[in-house]
């Protein structure tokens, strides 16, 4: 390769100097040395000629945008530019497959979920994508070429990056905004360069919490009742002959309440549990809601055992699809809480109304009521609003959670209204999909 271009400049300049040099020797051989020299000086200017003007398309082209094809050179001197040009071409096109592929792993940077940061030498910023801007507050205009210790300055991080040993991410709460937990994972790579990752983990962090007290809340809520039954039996025991038998069936009695209880949260529980992985209720029964929403309101007359005037309204009936078990224990979930929450005297209202809009089941009472702050938070597991009388009334603090699963798997909301010391309106709204009038 590297021979090519010499031997055209050998063929392009030395083949016309011979040629020039035969012709005067020639010229002398017959017509004497003027002729010879007058030849000579001829020929050197078609030469000084033909170099010149090839030497102008030469400097004229190389001033045109790399790519421009080469131009149409005379003689040999066309072979030396075709040369020329095919190694820029050449040389071109591994520039732009590079820069093409640079640009893709720009681009698969910039739409990372994670952020990324690149480190020169002395920490400073090299670049950095969106994500790395929201996760520590940066701004890619101002801040490439700055030294990152200097602007995330949390100690925990700069210790990190100083310790040189990256075997185990840092987990750190970010300065700016307390609620986000960022996991960071820095990287060394080519000699002294590195890369600092990071991922947003609040929603992680949060779900573990969440774990976690549930695993304490379901201990504590199954410890309760087993302390109970626990003591009545060891006081049975420990009197078995001073006790009359009425006692010991009063003491029996408690302790099968209490185990009754402990079975209640275990179902509720198991129920949550096939709500929460199951996937959204395929099963399309066609459910008679009138029907139904009749059967629950004759269970919640029975559960009232006179204790409420309980009425029931229904403004058209229609087709509820969706699974009749699901709804079912939603609907009497609602309607046994109006019960228990609605001191003896009180109303409980069951009703059920279709239309174009879809269906709605409600359950109005006129019982204790909830102040406005603890709405947004009843459908959590286990969320009270007086765990005493819940208890009492053989709660489980499940009810609301599982109706709010069972209403979202049929693509429904659930709409809660109270007044502390009013009554309250829970309702189960179903969109037209769910509902068939005919
Ligand atoms: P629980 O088993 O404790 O009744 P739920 O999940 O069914 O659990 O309800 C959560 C809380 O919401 C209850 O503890 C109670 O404080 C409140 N609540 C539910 N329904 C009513 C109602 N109709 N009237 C007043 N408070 C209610």
């Amino acid at each position: 390769m590297i021979n090519r271009p010499l031997s055209y400049v050998t063929v392009g300049v030395a083949v016309p100097v011979a040629a020039l040099l035969l012709l005067a020797v020639l010229g002398g051989i017959y017509r004497g040395s003027d002729a010879a020299l007058g030849l000579l000086v001829l020929g050197l200017i078609g030469v000084a000629i033909m170099l010149a003007r090839n030497l102008r398309l030469l400097v004229a082209w190389a001033r045109q945008p790399i790519g421009t094809p080469a131009p149409q050179g005379e003689g040999l001197w066309g072979g030396v530019f075709d040369e020329i040009g095919e190694r820029l071409q050449r040389e071109c096109e591994v520039k732009e497959r590079l820069s093409a592929e640079l640009g893709r792993f720009q681009q698969a940077a910039l739409a990372m979920p994670d952020g990324v940061i690149y480190l020169a030498e002395d920490d400073l910023i090299e670049w950095m994508n969106p994500m790395a801007e929201q996760h520590f507050d940066l701004d890619r205009r101002k801040d490439v070429r700055r030294p990152l210790p200097n602007l995330i300055r949390q100690p925990e991080f700069l210790a990190y990056l100083a310790a040189h040993n990256y075997a185990e991410p840092l987990t750190m709460r970010s300065l700016r905004r307390r609620d986000r937990t960022l996991q960071v994972q820095v990287i060394a790579f080519a000699g002294n360069r590195r890369m600092v990752l990071s991922r947003d983990v609040s929603q992680l962090e949060r779900l573990e919490t969440m774990r976690r007290d549930f695993v304490a809340n379901v201990s504590h809520e199954l410890r309760t009742p087993l302390t109970v039954v626990g003591g009545f039996l060891e006081t049975l025991i420990d009197g078995m002959n001073d006790f009359s038998r009425e006692e010991a069936v009063h003491y029996l009695t408690l302790a099968s309440e209490q185990s009754n209880r402990m079975q209640r949260l275990i179902e509720e529980l198991l129920t949550l549990s096939a709500l929460e992985t199951g996937a959204p209720a395929q099963v399309d029964e066609r459910v008679d809601a009138a029907a139904l929403v009749e059967e629950v309101f004759r269970e919640t007359d029975l559960l009232s055992a006179g204790r409420h005037q309980v009425s029931l309204v229904l403004e058209g009936g229609g087709v509820l699809l969706g699974s009749r078990k699901e709804l079912h224990s939603a609907f009497s979930n609602l309607a046994s809480n109006a019960v228990r929450y609605t001191p003896a005297g009180g109303h409980v209202e069951i009703g059920w109304r279709s239309g174009e809009e879809g269906g709605e089941y409600w359950v109005k009472d006129d019982g204790i009521g909830i102040d406005a702050v603890h709405i947004p938070r009843l459908t959590e597991r286990f969320y009270r609003v007086d765990r005493g009388r819940s208890r009492e009334t053989g709660g489980t603090g499940l009810g609301l959670a599982i109706v709010k699963h069972i209403v979202t798997r049929h693509q429904g909301e659930l709409v809660v209204d109270s007044e502390l010391g009013s009554g309250s309106r829970f309702a189960m709204r179903f969109p037209p999909a769910r509902v068939r009038l005919d």
